[in-house]
């Protein structure tokens, strides 16, 4: 649950993206309880079955529909004072209350994190209107990070930062991966988070399977252990991830770690406003190439982070999205040499004025763990 902001954040931004929504042809827009709403009014109600559903658009007051048991919790969140409620009892039918006041015309963008239960109601009972993807059609709405974000997420990068300080100090060998990620867990909690969302122990070849969570495999000596764990602080994400090595590493081990970590590198200083998202990507995937592993980097280079851990921008080929200073986002090389091992280095960065700055700054060597 995010610590709410004052209420004049959440207006400015209702309004910001009512506009933006007119200036893309929208009527406005449709955003069911998740990180959208949680953005634009401070309000997170259970998400369940329940319609709750916040219309925004630039010709009218922002109106929240909501079950009448939950009415007080909306009028008390952080955006309430500027909403009009319209709350349904149960036995009523939400989907009538949502289509007196979307009207018989129009288009509107509907939040990614909406039930196919909720939008299918309004498909039904608002026929007439058309429904897009918020996503496809303003695919910045959370992009840019004000001072209030990235003081929270710098807090998280630093807990997750003192976690992995932690851990290493802990026993590796004889214990299983998840026993380790739970401690990660722990450690997470410990420094701040309120939640641990994931915490991902890969040991020997498991690393090698960037899906890989953490299982009963019980890590050895001459291990490389990828671990990427994350959760939220103060209801913004943390995500970063280290690769470490149980006793002495092999020459292989210990060149596939330096090529990572250089392309890491140099990802991070290619990174200022106007470089387009897919340069970043390509400027690792080169140095990957160039030491002769580029099949072995399976997935993006990396991914926005936020109220949610993976939102857009995406930095990946074919995403021309230039950078834009306040943007936050992973940057997470791997290589992966199936039945062996893995590595991947993953910090989050901010796109500051002149470059860029770390969000995370534990040690990127190659850490030999006991
Ligand atoms: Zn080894
Ligand atoms: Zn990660
Ligand atoms: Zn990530």
């Amino acid at each position: 649950m995010g610590k709410p902001f004052p209420a004049e954040v959440y207006a400015a931004r209702m309004e910001r993206v009512a506009r933006a929504a007119a200036g893309k042809g929208l009527t406005g827009l449709l955003v069911t309880p998740g990180p959208d709403l949680a953005y634009l009014c401070g309000y997170e109600p259970p998400i369940n079955e329940r319609l709750t559903v916040l219309v925004l658009s630039t010709d009218r007051e922002p109106v929240m529909i909501v079950p009448r048991l939950e009415r007080g919790d909306a009028e008390r969140c952080a955006g309430g004072s500027q909403l009009r409620l319209l709350d349904w009892a149960d036995g009523s039918d939400p989907y009538a209350v949502a289509a007196s006041v979307l009207g018989d015309m129009g288009t509107y963008a509907v939040t990614d994190s909406a039930w196919a239960l909720h939008l299918l109601g309004l498909q039904e009972a608002a026929a007439e209107v058309a429904y897009t993807s918020m996503t496809r059609t303003l695919p910045l709405l959370r992009a840019v990070k004000d001072d209030g974000e990235l003081i929270r997420l710098g807090a998280a990068g630093a807990g997750a930062d003192r976690a992995y300080e932690e851990i290493l100090k802990r026993q590796f060998a004889g214990r299983t991966e998840l026993e380790v990620a739970a401690d990660l867990a722990d450690l997470l909690r410990h420094f701040g988070h309120e939640t641990a969302e994931f915490t991902l122990v890969c040991s020997g070849p498991n690393g090698a399977d960037p899906h890989h969570h953490a299982g009963s495999r019980i890590i050895s000596a001459g291990d490389m252990v990828v671990m990427d764990f994350g959760g939220l602080f103060e209801g913004y994400g943390s995500d970063t991830t280290r690769t470490v090595h149980v006793g002495r590493p092999t020459a292989l081990e210990e060149e596939v770690h330096a090529v990572v970590r250089a392309a890491q590198q140099a990802a991070f200083e290619a990174v200022r406003p106007g470089v387009p998202c897919q340069e970043i990507d390509r400027v690792a995937r080169r140095i990957i190439a160039d030491a002769g592993y580029a099949n072995y980097f399976l997935h993006r280079t990396g991914h926005g982070i936020g109220l949610s851990i993976h939102e857009p921008p995406y930095l990946v080929e074919g995403e021309e999205q230039p950078l834009v200073p306040g943007m936050c986002f992973s940057i997470e090389p791997g290589i992966y040499l199936a039945g062996q091992f893995g590595v991947r280095i993953e910090d989050i960065v901010t796109v500051t004025e002149t470059g860029a700055r770390r969000l995370n700054e534990s040690p990127r060597e190659l850490v030999i763990v006991s």
